[in-house]
């Protein structure tokens, strides 16, 4: 049941009197949920239980965490057709969606599961003494990560599970040893009501502190701030816009002690056509890029914004069928009005920018919050004088830029600024001719991708979910898959302790039999 209360740990807490409401974008009508905001007790309480939550917590063992978890991914499981209709009716986002994304939800939290259940990722590094090393003795010491504290999570708009309350930020901060406050996003907070009751059951039922979790309401940047600021609190997940993730970190930054914040903003994802790919799969490539352009009415961080060629006649037709690929499909709703209403404003400031001209637009009516699709050509001359058509568009919305040459697209990419993706559609052979536009684009990106589409992010240890500023605020770390552990930790050392009050991972005997360095090399030994 939806109550619109706030979890402070375990506790349903109603304080305060404002109160909002979610919407229903596919109706346009206010949802029959009203939320209420959090007040600053209840900011403070949930930062006091997540502090002494974290005393206990970050000494359980990975097996213990790793049952939590995944009785989290059974409990959402548990809450079935409610969520997914809860789901549909804030987002406008259509049922197979909902559930994709329940699956994705529930199969990071097992990840992280697994990856505790085996326990080599605390990155345990072994140097033994050598007391009779000339001139002077070796020490012996040893180091492993550690959790920060407790962490502010603000859940996505696009992602209301996979991003969210229990989404790929908590996950990874509670697989480390942090308990999580989520900040929910106000335009799927009875979405986020649900899934935080089921964060709470799992919790109580593994025997976890009290405290462990909290979710509070927001409809305003308020309570959000107040968390940031809270000094209880050790670090930030955020994925949003660029104003939205860079007014966190700066607030985060002027704190007494200032903590970590991970921002995943802004990104336009640039697709550079090769020749090749242009002279024999044009038209292949045109449908495929209409379909990921409008993928979920365009509201992915790797939705393909700008699309890089060299002028001639192949590049007319790629762009000619593009065009046509795309008039033809049926817009889709967006996530909510606000959304609806920046891409409508973003979309009309970029078209009117000189040398700009339409390929392809929706001109059919459509339902109010439904996200019309749009495409742009210029040519690379123009492009590079104006950072205005750098920016990103949230939504179905791509510019196609014609180059003269192999040295303009080179410039046009080293203009740009940090970005998660990268995509090349050609051959191999290219990758000479091409080879400074290719270094040029690895030095912007996080994920290059080849002979294919930038949307569709696979959850695996091997993926990087993360880039340059400002598609994020530290490009050394993933926001997705099992990697994105690392930003909740900290190494320590341990010079000369004694065994017996080493963490497991250090000991000797190597008790929790997991992979380390011991003397430089990789090994599950003992220490002999
Ligand atoms: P947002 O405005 O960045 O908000 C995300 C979350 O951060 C919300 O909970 C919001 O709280 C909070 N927030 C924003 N500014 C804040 C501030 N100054 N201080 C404290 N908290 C703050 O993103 P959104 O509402 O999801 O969507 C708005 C736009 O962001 C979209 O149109 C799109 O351009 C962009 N966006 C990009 C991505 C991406 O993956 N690249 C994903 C989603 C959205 P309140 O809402 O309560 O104010």
């Amino acid at each position: 049941m939806i109550t619109g209360k706030n979890y402070v740990g375990n506790e349903l807490s109603g304080q305060g009197t404002s109160t909002y409401k979610t919407f229903n974008p596919a109706e346009n009508i206010d949802t029959e949920w009203e939320l209420l905001e959090a007040t600053g007790e209840e900011i403070d309480n949930a930062a006091k239980k997540a502090s002494d939550a974290f005393l206990e917590y970050k000494n359980f063992s990975g097996t213990k965490k790793s049952e939590f978890l995944k009785a989290i991914a059974n409990e959402i499981e548990a809450l079935g057709d409610e969520l997914i209709e809860t789901y549909c009716k804030e987002s406008g986002l259509p049922a197979g969606r909902a559930k994709g994304e329940r699956g994705r939800t529930m199969g990071q939290l097992r990840a992280f599961a697994t990856l505790l259940e085996e326990g080599s990722w605390v990155e345990a590094t072994v140097d033994t003494a050598q007391p009779d090393r000339e001139p002077l003795p070796k020490v012996d010491i040893r180091k492993m990560l550690v959790p920060l504290g407790p962490i502010a999570v603000f859940g996505s708009s696009n992602f209301p599970l996979a991003f969210s309350t229990a989404g790929g930020d908590t996950a990874s901060a509670l697989a480390a040893g942090c308990p999580v406050i989520v900040k929910s996003h106000p335009m799927h907070a009875a979405t986020g009501e649900l899934v935080a009751s089921a964060i709470i059951k799992a919790a109580q039922a593994t025997g976890m502190p009290d405290g462990v979790f909290s979710n509070l309401n927001s409809s305003g940047i308020e309570v959000g701030k107040k968390l940031v600021l809270h000094p209880a609190i050790k670090g930030v997940g955020f994925t949003g816009s660029i104003k939205g993730g860079m007014a966190l970190y700066n607030l985060a930054q002027q704190r007494d002690e200032p903590i970590p914040v991970f921002a995943e903003m802004g990104s336009v994802n640039p697709v550079v056509v090769l020749p090749s790919a242009l002279k024999e799969n044009g038209s292949d490539w045109a449908q495929k890029y209409a379909g990921s352009i409008t993928l979920g009415a365009g509201q992915f961080c790797t939705n393909p914004g700008l699309i890089l060629g060299i002028e001639g006649e192949e590049l007319n037709h790629f762009i000619k069928e593009l065009g046509n690929s795309i008039e033809i499909l049926d817009p889709t709703c967006m996530l909510h009005p606000n959304i609806h209403r920046n891409y409508e404003k973003g979309k009309e400031e970029l078209s009117n920018q000189g040398g700009v001209d339409v390929v392809a637009e929706y001109s059919k009516e459509t339902n109010p919050n439904f996200g019309k699709q749009k495409v742009l050509t210029i040519a690379g001359s123009n492009f590079l004088d104006n950072p205005k058509l750098h920016e990103e568009v949230f939504g179905p919305f791509s510019i196609v830029v014609r180059c003269t040459d192999e040295k303009e697209l080179t410039a046009v990419i080293g203009r740009l600024k940090g970005q998660l993706t990268g995509t090349i559609l050609g051959s191999a052979s290219e990758f000479e001719t091409f080879s400074r536009t290719i270094a040029t684009l690895q030095s912007k990106v996080g994920r290059l991708i080849f002979n294919g589409v930038p949307t569709g992010v696979e959850v695996c240890p091997s993926m990087h979910h993360g880039g340059p500023f400002p598609a994020t605020s530290d490009s050394r770390f993933t926001s997705v898959g099992t990697s994105a552990i690392k930003r909740w930790v900290r190494p320590v050392s341990f010079q000369n302790w004694p065994q017996d009050y080493l963490p497991e991972a250090l000991k000797d005997d190597n008790p929790l039999k997991i992979m380390r360095i011991l003397n430089g090399e990789h090994t599950n030994a003992e220490v002999s």
